[in-house]
Order: C-alpha cells, then structure tokens, then sequence
C-alpha cells in the first residue's frame, strides 16, 4: 500500500489538493545508515508499526518519508490531518502536509545533500512559491527536528534562490569539460531568435568530437 514515486509523481499529486503548509521533520531514528538503497517499504512499515502500535495513532504519522536517494514513500492518505506538530494538524479540510526526511541531522551526524537536498528544496519551493509556510518542528516545541544542522534561514535561502535552467547547468558542464570557455556567449546567443558565431559553432563541434574519442 505504501508507494515509492519521484518528486515530480509527488508534485502533481499535490496539485489535487489545497494544504494548507508544509511541515519539515527528519526521523532521527531511523537515520541514514540504516537505509541500504532498496529498503524504502520496509522502512515505512516499521514506522508505521511504531507509530500504530507504540503511539496509538491511526496511522504512520507523516503524508512522505523523504529517502536519501531523493525519493519518497508514501504514508497517510495525503487528505487526511497528519500527527504533526501539536497544536498545529489543522482541521477538516485545513491540513498540513507532513514530510519525514530520513535521517538525524543534529550537527556532526547525517549530512542533509545531493538528491535528498534537492527533492526537499523542489517540495518546499512547491509550497513557499503559494505563499504557504514552510514550518519547522521545531519551531513549535523543544525539539531539535528536523535537525541542529539544518539553520532555517539558510534553507529559505535555497529555496528561493532563483533555480538554473536546464540549459545553465548544461552550460556548466560544458566548461568543467573545457568545450565551452563563453558561457556568457551561449548563454546570451544560444537561443530562439538569437543566432551564434559559425566559427563558434564549428569550434564547439570539433570540441566535442574530441571528447568523444
Ligand atoms: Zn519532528
């Protein structure tokens, strides 16, 4: 019953309802070492045996788990109120959703990065850009979670950082490799209505088939 779906699966099933926040945890236990690459179910299921039958809730506490590999497993059903943060589950038809990251990130243990960082930056930044509030655990009780490591500013901060175009990051790439040394120029040049240098062109193509050997 639970699924495993990517960010962009989980942004458009978002779009079918209207929550009214997000809110961020991390797990703490279970933490990265326990997650080998494939156990995203067996994970889920046990936090939802904890929190059913040592908690006694109605169900797993959070809407996600947001894995190490970026992906997410589903857990409650996405209308229903999650047992969030006290005070703060909203009511009928005003629900927030909830977010578990998979891991302890209290300074010196997991590292919140790569494809983890990246699928909670592209569901904040899904929420913040309708001007729903990203919250925090702890900012509403004596809790560290989601973490001492993650500040609150530096996560709005990347969250709102204007995001690179598909073309950018191919750009950048291109001059890690050394084909390309004008990124201004492609990036200015290389696109509709603009046209570039055949010099240019020809010297980016004998770059790359360079490359290629
Ligand atoms: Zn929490």
């Amino acid at each position: 019953m639970f699924r495993i779906i990517t960010i962009d699966q989980l942004l458009q099933e978002l779009a079918k309802y209207n929550h009214t926040e997000l809110h961020v945890h991390h797990t703490w236990r279970p933490s990265h070492k326990d997650f080998n690459g494939s156990n995203h179910i067996a994970l889920q299921e046990g936090m939802r045996n904890y929190h059913v039958n040592t908690r006694g809730w109605d169900n797993i506490a959070q809407h996600v788990t947001l894995m190490p590999d970026g992906k997410f497993v589903t857990g409650r059903p996405f209308n229903s109120q999650p047992c969030s943060i006290s005070g703060k589950n909203g009511s009928a038809g005003k629900i927030p959703f909830m977010v578990e990251m998979l891991g302890d990130f209290d300074i010196g243990r997991d590292k919140l990065e790569g494809k983890q960082l990246e699928s909670i930056l592209q569901l904040a930044r899904y929420f913040d850009r309708q001007g729903k509030y990203i919250r925090f655990h702890r900012e509403n009780a004596s809790k560290s979670c989601p973490g001492t490591g993650i500040d609150k500013n530096w996560f709005m901060a990347q969250v709102r950082k204007p995001v690179k175009s598909e073309l950018e990051l191919a750009i950048e790439k291109l001059v890690a490799h050394k084909i390309i040394n004008t990124p201004e120029y492609w990036l200015k040049n290389a696109k509709k209505g603009m046209t570039v240098d055949g010099e240019y062109a020809a010297l980016l193509i004998q770059r790359f088939a360079k490359e290629l050997k």
